[in-house]
C-alpha cells in the first residue's frame, strides 16, 4: 500500500481496538498513518489478523501494553470508550510537552475526540486527520480552537521555533478568554502575523492594555511582572562556531558555549546549529554537545573557512589547520549556507582549563533555521465543491504550513483552511513566481501545498513545480515532494452527463500561451479524425476566440452535424451550467474560461438527459 509521507507526522503511532468493530474501523486508519494497529492475541486469533504487518498484538494486560509505548510514542488512538481510556492512561501522565497526542474514536467512528495534547502534541490535528479519514467529526475543546484562533503555543512550530520559558498556561488562558495579548518580536519570520484569523485578540502595536506578553526572540530575558503572565518562543538563528584542542571534553565545550550565551543573554534554545572545520567532524566532545542540545553540528573545509573576513584572524591558526579562523569563520558560513546570510555578533572567545581549549563564535543568520526538511505537497482540488476533493487531498491541504494557489481555488477550499495558516494568492498569470515561492518555502523547511483545481497533473502546477525544481538542480530528495491527484474538470463534466467518457478520449487545451497555435491545430485534426471523444480544455478567453471556431471547422470536417457536444461551465459550483447541443450548433452558445467542452465521438448519443457514448461490447457480440 502507498504509504502517505505526511502522515509519518505523528510516528510512532498506535491505534488500539480490543472488539472487531474497531478493528474495522482503526485498521486502515493506522495503515494510512504508517501506524500499528494493537488489539490483544485473541482478537486477533479470531479476525485472522495475524500477518498483517500492520498489526501487534499483545497477550497480558492492554494497560501494560500501553504503558510501554508511553514515553515512546507520539500518538495514541484509541477505540474505547472514552472513561475506560482516561482510567488507562491516568497514572502515566506526565506533562504536555512530553506526553503522546491521545484520541479516542466512538464505535462508529462518527465522534473523533481529541483527549490529551491537543496543542503542543498535535492530537487536534490528528483527531482533524482521523475524522476526515472516517467522515466523522473531530470533537475539539481546547481554548483556542473552539474561537476559530490559533494556540500561542503551537504558534512557532512551522518554524522550527522553540518553546522556552515562561507561564504558558496562562498566556494561552489570556487569549483564550478574549483578553489582548501583547507579541513583541524582535526575531524570526513575521510571515505568520499577516494570517491571523479576525478577532486574534495578539497586540502588536503596544498601545492598548494588555493581560499578557508573548516575546519572539533570541534573548532569554523575561522581564518580571507582577500579575502580567509571559511567554517565550525562540527561533533559531544563532550559528555558534567552534574550534577547540583535540580531545577537548564535552564538559568544557558546553561550559563555554554557556558562559558565552549567558553573557549575552542568548537563549540555548535560539542555537540553529554548531559549525566547525571538517577536521573536527569526528571531535568527539563537539558531537556530544550537538547532541545534548538536539542540534546539527555541521562542518565546512578550511578553504571555505579561510574565505571568510574575520575579525579576529589567527597566524597560529592558520599554519595548523589552514585557515586563519575556525570559531569565528565557521559560524559566518552557517548563516550564509542555513542562514540567507548573517552577521557575527559574538567574537571569538578562548575558554582554557588545564591542557584543554575552546573558541567559540556566534552568527546571527537572516532567516530562522527551522530543523526539518520541508515538503512541496501538489494538491488537486477538484472541480469546486469539497466533496469532490479526495480525502488524502484534504488531509494535505488541512496539514500544510502554506497554502499557494489562485485566490478563486483558495476561495472554494475555504473551509477546510486551518485558522493561522500562511496563504498566499497569486494573480492568474504568475505561475512561474508562485512555484518559485513554493520551492523557495520548501526548501526552507514549510511544508507547502501548491493547490490547482481539478488534477493538479492536468494543465495544473505539478509540471510547473517539477521543471522549476529541476532548474533549481534538486536532489529528488529535499524537499519531498508528493502529488495529490484530483477530479478533473472532464472527469466531472462526464460524470454530469452521464458516460461520454466512456471510450477513446483525448484532451486538448486551446491555450496557446505556452503551446504554438500549429500544434493544437495538428492535435484537433489528428483527434477529430481518429474519432476521440474530445475534452476542450481552455476553449475561449476574451483575447482568444478564433480557436473555438478552428475547432469546430476541423471537427466537422470528420464528424457529423448533429455530433453531440456539451458545453460544461463551472461544473459543481454554484452556477454550474450545462448545455446539450450539437457540432453544428456549439458556437450558439456563451463558451468561456470557466468552460469545458466535450465533442462526442461518431457513436455518440442522446438518451433521455444522459449522454452516452457506446462501451463497445454489443456491437461485437
Ligand atoms: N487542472 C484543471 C485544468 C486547468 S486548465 C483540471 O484538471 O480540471 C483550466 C480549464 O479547465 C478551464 O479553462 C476549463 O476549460 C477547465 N475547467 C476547470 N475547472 C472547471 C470547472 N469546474 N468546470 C468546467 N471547466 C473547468
Amino acid at each position: 500500500m502507498h504509504q502517505l509521507k505526511l502522515l509519518k507526522t505523528f510516528h510512532p503511532l498506535t491505534a488500539i481496538a480490543v472488539t472487531p468493530q474497531a478493528v474495522k474501523l482503526l485498521l486502515p486508519v493506522a495503515e494510512t498513518l504508517t501506524g500499528k494497529l494493537l488489539l490483544s492475541e485473541s482478537l486477533a486469533e479470531e479476525l485472522n489478523l495475524g500477518g498483517n504487518p500492520a498489526v501487534e498484538t499483545y497477550d497480558h494486560s492492554l494497560a501494560m501494553a500501553i504503558e510501554e509505548r508511553w514515553s515512546t510514542h507520539k500518538a495514541l488512538i484509541f477505540g474505547l470508550a472514552t472513561g475506560a481510556v482516561v482510567r488507562l492512561i491516568a497514572p502515566l501522565l506526565h506533562d504536555k510537552q512530553t506526553d503522546p497526542a491521545v484520541v479516542v474514536v466512538d464505535a462508529m467512528g462518527t465522534s473523533v475526540i481529541s483527549l490529551l495534547s491537543g496543542h503542543q502534541g498535535g492530537g487536534d490535528r490528528l483527531a482533524e486527520i482521523v475524522a476526515e479519514q472516517l467522515q466523522g467529526k473531530a470533537i475539539l475543546t481546547g481554548g483556542a480552537n473552539g474561537l476559530g484562533q490559533i494556540a500561542v503555543d503551537c504558534l512557532g512550530i512551522p518554524f522550527g521555533w522553540r518553546r522556552g520559558t515562561g507561564d504558558w498556561t496562562a498566556v494561552s488562558a489570556a487569549l483564550a478568554s478574549q483578553k489582548p495579548v501583547a507579541v513583541q518580536q524582535t526575531a524570526g519570520s513575521t510571515l505568520w502575523q499577516g494570517y491571523l484569523p479576525p478577532g486574534h485578540g495578539f497586540n502588536f502595536s503596544g498601545t492598548e492594555a494588555t493581560a499578557a506578553t508573548l516575546t519572539i526572540t533570541v534573548q532569554d530575558n523575561l522581564p518580571e511582572h507582577q500579575g502580567h503572565p509571559m511567554a517565550q518562543w525562540h527561533p533559531r538563528l544563532l550559528w555558534v562556531g567552534m574550534g577547540c584542542v583535540r580531545g577537548t571534553d564535552l564538559a568544557l565545550l558546553e561550559k563555554a558555549l554557556l558562559e558565552v550565551l549567558a553573557r549575552e543573554n542568548f537563549s540555548p534554545l535560539a542555537i540553529a546549529g554548531l559549525a566547525s572545520v571538517h577536521l573536527k567532524a569526528d571531535e568527539v566532545g563537539m558531537q556530544q554537545l550537538a547532541q545534548k542540545y538536539d542540534l546539527p553540528f555541521v562542518t565546512f573545509s578550511a578553504k571555505q573557512l579561510a574565505a571568510q573576513s574575520v575579525p579576529n584572524p589567527s597566524a597560529v591558526v592558520n599554519q595548523e589547520v589552514g585557515t586563519p579562523s575556525v570559531a569565528e569563520a565557521a559560524a559566518l558560513t552557517a548563516t550564509q549556507v542555513y542562514g540567507e546570510g548573517g552577521k557575527l555578533i559574538v567574537e571569538k572567545v578562548i575558554v582554557k582549563q588545564d591542557q584543554q581549549a575552546v573558541t567559540v563564535a556566534i552568527a546571527q543568520g537572516k532567516r530562522e533555521y527551522i530543523g526539518k526538511p520541508g515538503q512541496l505537497w501538489l494538491v488537486g482540488t477538484g472541480p469546486g465543491e469539497l466533496s469532490q476533493i479526495s480525502p488524502a487531498a484534504r488531509t494535505a491541504i488541512r496539514e500544510a504550513d502554506v497554502l499557494i494557489g489562485y485566490g478563486l481555488y483558495l476561495d472554494l477550499i475555504d473551509p477546510l483552511r486551518r485558522p493561522g495558516q500562511i496563504c498566499e494568492t497569486f494573480p492568474l498569470t504568475q505561475e512561474r513566481q508562485r512555484c518559485q515561492r513554493a520551492i523557495e518555502l520548501a526548501q526552507w523547511g514549510l511544508t507547502v501545498a501548491v493547490l490547482s483545481s481539478g488534477d493538479c497533473g492536468i494543465y495544473g502546477m505539478a509540471g510547473l513545480v517539477l521543471e522549476e525544481l529541476e532548474k533549481v538542480g534538486w536532489d529528488g530528495q529535499t524537499p519531498g515532494v508528493e502529488v495529490f491527484p484530483g477530479i478533473s474538470a472532464f472527469q466531472a463534466a462526464a460524470a454530469r452527463l452521464g458516460a461520454p467518457l466512456m471510450h477513446d478520449f483525448c484532451a486538448i487545451s486551446l491555450s496557446d500561451l505556452l503551446t504554438p497555435r500549429e500544434k493544437i491545430l495538428q492535435r484537433l485534426t489528428a483527434a477529430a479524425q481518429a474519432d476521440f471523444v474530445t475534452a476542450l480544455y481552455n476553449p475561449k478567453s476574451q483575447k482568444r476566440t478564433v480557436l473555438i471556431e478552428q475547432a469546430q471547422a476541423i471537427f466537422l470536417q470528420w464528424r457529423s452535424t448533429d455530433t453531440p457536444v456539451a458545453l460544461v461551465r463551472s461544473v459543481y459550483r454554484r452556477d454550474e451550467t450545462i448545455v446539450r447541443t450539437t457540432l453544428a450548433e456549439m458556437l450558439d452558445f456563451p463558451i468561456d474560461m470557466l468552460t469545458v467542452v466535450l465533442i462526442g465521438n461518431s457513436n455518440t448519443y442522446n438518451y433521455q438527459d444522459y449522454l452516452i457514448t457506446p462501451r463497445g461490447y454489443y456491437a461485437n457480440a
